[in-house]
């Protein structure tokens, strides 16, 4: 599904939406993310009513799952971070409307929770087992220095290689 989205409605769209750029402009990366950002929360727009209600699932996803903006540390870093979304950011694109399509809470709270699970499930079950203290660890590495696939024989996990003991 494609998706669409009217921005037509929100308050002086032309100065929150879009960012002037000599004779050009573009579409502010906030009202960009925003856009998108009605797939992921489930709700197909901002209007007066859902407003609070997108921020709240907003806010529950990027508390859960990362910011979903980043921004460079300082000039010339490789280093970003997080951007999280505000209260008033939202409040100003009241009138942003998407074709998304439009989930209850206790769906969309399912629906956040079974990412979780899998997500947990995978890491969980990616540990493979030291040889050298027998415990589950994402550290354990092989001969081959990655983790351990069982080809290279026996792994060990980080306090083990470090002759710790664990
Ligand atoms: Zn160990």
């Amino acid at each position: 599904m494609a998706l669409h989205w009217n921005l037509s409605e929100i308050k002086n769209s032309d100065s929150v939406c879009w960012i002037k750029d000599g004779d050009k402009s573009h579409m502010n990366p906030t009202t960009e993310t925003l856009i998108w950002a009605t797939m992921i929360v489930g709700l197909p727009s901002i209007s007066e009513k859902d407003a609070q209600e997108f921020y709240w699932r907003l806010r529950f996803y990027e508390q859960t799952q990362g910011a979903l903006r980043n921004k460079w540390k300082s000039e010339g870093s490789d280093d970003v971070e997080p951007v999280y979304f505000t209260a008033d950011e939202v409040r100003a694109h009241i009138g942003l409307g998407t074709n998304a399509s439009r989930e209850t809470r206790a769906a969309w709270v399912k629906r956040m929770t079974q990412h979780i699970d899998r997500a947990v499930k995978r890491e969980w079950n990616a540990s493979p087992i030291c040889d050298g203290c027998g415990k589950r660890s994402s550290t354990v590495e092989d001969a081959g220095g990655r983790v351990d696939d069982g080809a290279d024989g026996l792994g060990f996990c980080a306090a083990c290689r470090n002759g710790g003991a664990a």
